[in-house]
């Protein structure tokens, strides 16, 4: 994958602040952080999103997601933490190398990543016909 800054961020073309590694994926922090401590759990290998990523893949991410999760929250201090995927365009997702944000959170840290949409209109049943079946 070329044009991919992850990818060039594994092979070391690009400086990263690595903070993990393993066989199977890095965790880099966040070059824009929205805490202390943002992270990225990246696996070594090119997949765009939660749509292609094969499961074996995705186990080994989530795995060093909750190694790193639990490692940030001891090291800094944190007393929370949220774990963010962004799978599409749609969905805000603007690098196209799957990847898992921890954000270690702490109190009062003003930060709000939580849904406040309320869509209230939408029917239930539909929605279930169009999914189940
Ligand atoms: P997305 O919106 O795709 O879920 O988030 C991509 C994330 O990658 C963003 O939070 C952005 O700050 C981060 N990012 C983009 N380019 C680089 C980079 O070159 N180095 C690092 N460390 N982070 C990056
Ligand atoms: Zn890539």
């Amino acid at each position: 994958m070329e044009n991919c800054i992850f990818c060039k961020i594994i092979k070391q073309e690009i400086q990263a602040h690595k903070i993990y590694e393993d066989e199977e994926t890095i965790v880099i922090l966040d070059i824009n952080p929205a805490s202390k401590g943002h992270s990225l759990v990246i696996p070594k290998k090119h997949y765009e999103n939660l749509q292609d990523v094969t499961e074996e893949a995705l186990k080994n991410i989530i795995v060093t997601t909750k190694k790193i999760a639990k490692k940030l929250q001891e090291k800094l201090n944190a007393t929370g933490i949220n774990v963010v995927n962004a799978s599409g365009k749609d969905a805000q997702q603007t690098v196209e190398h799957i990847h898992f944000h921890v954000v270690p959170r702490y109190k009062e840290d003003g930060l709000d990543l939580w849904f406040h949409g309320r869509k209230k209109e939408l029917n239930v049943d539909e929605i279930k016909k169009q999914i189940i079946n």
